[in-house]
């Protein structure tokens, strides 16, 4: 039967492509996993860590970002599509934030890409609001109690950035070289200390 009731969910529906398209020769799955990883951990975040970094060194940008995120990122060059409507959420100190999408994978694509998988994850999704500080030690991240965790619901209007905290001894650094030094899982807030 068709119709839309019986459609597929997406995931199904791109693992049914993708296994003809590798039974009839026309893709490696190995390149496939290739260029997925690509996108989650290099193209992607890169573009955030520009972001990050020019705010780090440009307190005026910093300010735009943190009060119209989307205009600011533009500045550099992105935006789009899943990035349309940003909100920058700033760690200090005393705070900690941490972005997820309770209902599916809402992520910010122009600034970070593909998102990983553990954030579609519904361990990640629900725990993220239900016992945050336990989820990121888990995840090798101990927010100590004197530091309050802000968590972020993203959704089909609003992507999350975080700012990380620049780390100590950096002063030196060019906007490029701090860049370097920013993570993805920073920006998501799942790592707190970024290591130079
Ligand atoms: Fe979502």
């Amino acid at each position: 039967m068709t119709g839309p009731d019986h459609v597929a969910p997406i995931e199904a529906r791109v693992a049914a492509i993708e296994a003809i398209l590798v039974e009839k020769g026309l893709l490696d799955t190995a390149k496939l996993d290739e260029i997925v990883q690509h996108f989650e951990e290099d193209l992607g975040p890169r573009n955030g860590a520009k972001v990050v970094a020019r705010a780090w060194v440009d307190p005026e940008y910093r300010q735009r970002l943190l009060a119209a995120a989307t205009a600011a990122i533009a500045e550099l060059g992105f935006g789009g599509p899943e990035g349309d409507h940003m909100v920058v959420v700033e760690n200090t100190p005393a705070v900690h934030n941490l972005v997820v999408c309770t209902l599916c994978s809402c992520y910010p694509w122009p600034t970070l890409g593909l998102p990983p998988k553990w954030y579609k994850a519904p361990a990640y999704r629900s725990r993220a609001v239900r016992e945050p500080r336990l989820l990121l030690a888990e995840m090798g991240t101990v927010i100590t109690d004197d530091v309050e965790i802000r968590v972020w619901d993203s959704s089909a209007e609003v992507r999350y950035l975080v700012l990380p905290q620049r780390p100590a001894g950096t002063e030196g650094l060019s906007e490029e070289a701090l860049a370097v030094l920013v993570t993805r899982d920073s920006m998501i807030g799942v790592e707190r200390q970024l290591t130079t």
